[in-house]
């Protein structure tokens, strides 16, 4: 009786660290322009997103777990040559479009599109 308590009380365990981790993994991709949420993405889920806004267009691409800005027509093209983000609290920022894609990672509630 006491070791079929202790099998549940560990399997239970085993639950709860696979689903932390899973949330962990769950990584999202948030973008703001001029200081407002303009929408949030998977960072499991390939896509290409175009970003425009009144200052211009940012081409965003999730792939391979990482997003990266790939296209631009900013003056600067600082955000295009910015490296890919993945981990938590990464951002890329393009300062003329006032745009900034950014990870947020575990702990954060999900929003549906
Ligand atoms: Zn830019």
């Amino acid at each position: 009786m006491t070791i079929c308590i202790f099998v549940l009380l560990l399997a239970g365990l085993l639950i709860a660290v696979q689903n932390a981790f899973s949330t962990d993994g769950a990584a999202q991709v948030v973008v703001t322009v001029d200081g407002e949420s303009y929408g949030s993405y998977s960072l499991k889920q390939e896509q290409v997103i175009r970003i425009e806004t009144e200052y211009g267009y940012n081409e965003l691409t999730i792939k391979d777990g990482q997003a990266s800005v790939t296209a631009s027509d900013c003056k600067n093209q600082v955000c295009v040559r910015s490296m890919a983000i993945s981990q938590n609290g990464q951002s890329i920022i393009c300062l003329p479009h006032k745009l900034i894609v950014q990870i947020t990672g575990a702990g954060e509630k999900q929003l549906d599109a």
